[in-house]
C-alpha cells in the first residue's frame, strides 16, 4: 500500500450503539493503525426526527470503553450542510442533475399504469425545471454502460446502469440524502478507504456516479458480512440484543468483547480464538475478511469473556467489579472492604462469567444481616443431619489456632476422615450458613476473609434456626 490509509466511521444516530457499528468501527481502526493511517468519526445526523446530542455522546462513549480512538472528528454532517448544497449545485450547473416536481404518488401511478418497475420514471429529465421549494434535485443517471464496484472484499460487483434510478440527491425540503452528503465529506477528508457494512452495497454505484460527475476519483470501498442471529437473520433491535451498552451492563469486558467481535466475518489465518490488540493489529488485513454473513453468538463471546476475566489480576477485577459494587447497598469502598475484595479476587475471576454476578458472589462478606437464600435453605433443612454438622463445626473451627484457609480445610479433612463423611457433604450446610448460598467462592477462604467471631456466629445462627 503506498498512501496512508485515511478511514471514516460513519454512524447514524439511533439512541444506542449497534454491534454491528462497533465490528466495523474496529474493522476500520484496526486497518487505519496497522497502517499507519487516520481514523476519522463522522455522525451521520441529517435526519432530524433521529437525532439529539445525548445519541451523538452514546456513540463516543461506547466507543471510548471498547478503547476506538479517533484522530478527527466527530464532524457531523448538520453542521455542512452548506458543503452539499454547494455539491450539488455543481452537479446541476454542468448538467449531471436536475429538479423534479413529481410527488411520490403521481410517480406509482405512472410507474404502476406504463407497467414499469418500482422506481423514478426519469419524467422530470428533460424538463428543464428550476430550482424552486419543494422541487428534490435528482441525478441524471448514465442510460447504458455498467458502473462496477471494485470492492476489496467482495471483488468487482458490475451494475448496470439501466437498473439504476435517477435518484435524490437533495430532497424537496433541502435535505440532503445520504449519498450525496457521504460523497461530499468523504471528498474534503480525503477518505481513502471506506469499510462499512454489507447492506451498503447496493448504493454504492450510485456513489460512484457522483465522484465521477465531480470529476474524482472514488476512495476504495470494503464491506463487511452483516451479523445475523442463530436463526441466520439479521441482527435486529426488535428481535435480539444488539445494544453494546446492554453487553457494558450485563458485564461484560471491553477486551473480551473486542476479541469476539474481531473474529466476525475477519480470521487472523489460523484457528487461534484469543488475540491481543497488537495481535490483532500486527495481523489484520481486508482481504481475509470473508464474505458470509457471520453468527453473532452471545454464549461465545461469554467464552472469551471468562478467558479475560481469568487474566485480570486483583487489583484489576477490583476497578472493574467497582461500578457494579457501588451500585450495591452494601458497598462503600472503606479500606478493609478493599482489602476483603482482594483477598478473596483470585477466587472470584476464574468462577464468573460476567463481572455483574460479583457482587452476588461477594455480598455474604460485606451484608451484617445475612440472607439465605431459600433453595439454600431447604437445601440444609431437608438434610436431618445439618444440625448436627453445624453444631459439631463450630467445635473443630473453634479449637483452631489460627483462622487461615488451610488450617480450617485441614481440620475440616480431618473430621472427615474421622467421620466417614466426605468433604463435600460436610462442607455443605456450613456453605449455606457462612455464604447463604449453595456454590460460591471457596468455602475456606470465604472464612479467613470472613474472620473467626462472624464465621462461628453465622454457623451457630443456622444450627438455631434448625430444629
Ligand atoms: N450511517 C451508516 C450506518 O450507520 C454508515 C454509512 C457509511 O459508512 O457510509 O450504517
Amino acid at each position: 500500500m503506498h498512501e496512508v490509509p485515511r478511514v471514516r466511521f460513519a454512524p447514524s444516530p439511533t439512541g444506542y450503539f449497534h454491534v454491528g457499528g462497533a465490528r466495523t468501527a474496529l474493522f476500520n481502526w484496526l486497518f487505519a493503525k496497522r497502517f499507519g493511517g487516520v481514523f476519522v468519526l463522522r455522525i451521520e445526523d441529517t435526519d432530524e426526527a433521529r437525532n439529539s446530542p445525548e445519541w451523538i455522546d452514546g456513540i463516543c462513549s461506547a466507543l471510548e470503553w471498547l478503547k476506538i480512538t479517533w484522530d478527527e472528528g466527530p464532524f457531523l454532517q448538520s453542521e455542512r450542510l452548506d458543503l452539499y448544497a454547494e455539491a450539488a449545485q455543481s452537479l446541476f450547473r454542468s448538467g449531471k442533475a436536475y429538479y423534479c416536481d413529481c410527488q411520490r404518488s403521481e410517480i406509482d401511478e405512472r410507474v404502476r399504469s406504463a407497467g414499469l418497475p418500482p422506481g423514478y420514471d426519469g419524467f422530470c429529465r428533460d424538463r428543464g425545471l428550476q430550482s424552486a421549494t419543494g422541487r428534490a434535485l435528482r441525478f441524471k443517471v448514465p442510460k447504458e454502460g455498467e458502473t462496477v464496484v471494485d470492492d476489496l472484499v467482495r471483488g468487482k460487483v458490475a451494475f448496470e446502469n439501466r437498473t439504476i434510478d435517477d435518484f435524490i440527491l437533495i430532497k424537496g425540503n433541502g435535505a440532503p440524502l445520504f449519498v450525496l452528503a457521504n460523497v461530499v465529506d468523504d471528498l474534503d477528508m480525503r477518505i481513502s478507504h471506506v469499510i462499512r457494512a454489507e447492506e451498503h452495497l447496493p448504493t454504492t454505484p450510485k456513489a460512484i456516479l457522483v465522484y465521477q460527475a465531480l470529476g474524482q476519483n472514488a476512495p476504495q470501498f470494503a464491506h463487511v458480512p452483516v451479523l445475523v442471529n442463530e436463526k441466520r437473520q439479521k441482527l435486529s433491535k426488535r428481535r435480539d440484543r444488539v445494544a453494546v451498552e446492554d453487553y457494558k451492563e450485563m458485564g461484560f469486558l471491553p477486551a473480551a468483547m473486542e476479541n469476539y467481535l474481531v473474529l466476525l466475518g475477519w480470521s487472523p489465518g489460523d484457528d487461534r480464538e484469543f488475540l491481543t490488540r497488537q495481535d490483532e493489529l500486527d495481523l489484520f488485513s481486508l482481504d481475509r475478511v470473508g464474505h458470509s454473513p457471520s453468527f453473532f453468538d452471545v454464549t461465545k463471546m461469554l467464552h472469551f469473556n471468562k478467558h479475560y476475566l481469568s487474566l485480570l489480576s486483583s487489583e484489576e477485577l477490583l476497578q472493574t467489579a467497582l461500578p457494579f459494587l457501588e451500585a450495591t447497598d452494601f458497598w462503600d469502598g472503606t479500606p478493609d472492604q478493599r482489602s476483603s475484595f482482594l483477598k478473596l479476587a483470585p477466587e472470584i475471576s476464574t468462577r464468573i462469567g460476567l463481572v455483574s454476578e460479583i457482587p452476588g458472589m461477594v455480598d455474604f462478606i460485606f451484608k451484617s444481616q445475612l440472607s439465605i437464600d431459600e433453595s439454600a435453605f431447604n437445601s440444609v433443612t431437608t438434610d436431618s443431619n445439618s444440625k448436627k454438622l453445624l453444631e459439631r463445626s463450630i467445635e473443630v473451627f473453634s479449637g483452631l489456632e489460627i483462622f487461615g484457609s488451610s488450617e480450617l480445610e485441614s481440620a475440616c479433612r480431618a473430621w472427615a476422615e474421622e467421620s466417614g463423611l466426605s468433604l463435600r457433604k460436610l462442607q455443605a450446610p456450613i456453605r449455606v450458613a457462612i455464604t447463604g448460598k449453595k456454590v460460591g467462592p471457596p468455602l475456606f477462604s470465604a472464612m479467613e476473609v470472613l474472620g473467626r467471631e462472624t464465621s462461628l456466629s453465622r454457623l451457630s445462627d443456622l444450627a438455631s434456626r434448625l430444629s
